[in-house]
């Protein structure tokens, strides 16, 4: 199934078209147990508005999952540079959206990553990519945090990596304790960053944000 969708009907000349591509038999499939879920969920004469919900569910659930078939360390080890640059690389405030494994509800906030490299740097979209990759799949952002430092410290061999997630968890503000504002804070942390309090003193300016 291919969706074309350019924000414009489908006017051929248009510049820029995205493209939704969706497996049509998991499509398929999930609809049909959404739509059992809905009717044990909804009583039936609720049920009208929801003719077309479960395929957009199915869908809807692909997009936020489809970090599964994405490597990340491919993503990274298919742009790597041979550099002599040996300070801080940072890219602050990557937006984060990611599903907590527990309830399947969404966890959303910010991403810093750094690095300092030992001859080898990638592209700067690429660790936004690694973030994005991993977020899209089912996680707690404790091990979202560990996976992300893990995979540039494998492929880049760095002097050290630093990644810092803030993320408010909507299992947390929806249901549950219903604690509105509390946002979550991870770090991970390795080589330099581990050892060297002043490399990492800097780290934490830079993005400005407060650790225990
Ligand atoms: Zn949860």
């Amino acid at each position: 199934m291919e969706v074309i969708n350019n924000g414009y009907g489908s006017k051929k000349d248009a510049g820029y078209t995205r493209i939704e591509k969706y497996n049509e038999t998991k499509v398929n499939r999930i609809a049909e147990l959404y739509k059992e879920i809905l009717s044990l969920i909804v009583e039936e004469k609720y049920l009208d508005g929801l003719s077309e919900t479960p395929e957009r569910i199915a869908k809807s659930m692909q997009f936020l999952t489809h970090g599964y078939n994405f490597d990340p360390e491919e993503i990274l080890t298919s742009s790597v540079f041979k550099e002599e640059y040996k300070q801080m690389v940072l890219v602050k405030d990557i937006e984060l959206y990611s599903m907590c494994e527990h309830h399947m509800i969404p966890f959303f906030g910010k991403a810093h990553v750094a690095y300092i490299p030992d001859g080898y740097i990638t592209g700067l979209s690429k660790i936004a990519r690694v973030v994005e990759t991993y977020a899209r799949r089912l996680h707690v952002q404790e091990r979202l945090t560990t996976q992300i430092r893990d995979c540039i410290q494998k492929t880049l061999k760095p002097l050290g990596v630093a990644v810092v997630i803030e993320a408010k968890h909507m299992c947390m503000i929806m249901r549950g304790i219903q604690k509105q504002n509390s946002v979550t804070t991870t770090s991970a942390f390795t080589g330099v960053f581990m050892r060297e309090t002043k490399t990492r003193e800097e780290f934490i300016h830079l993005i400005g944000v407060k650790l225990m």
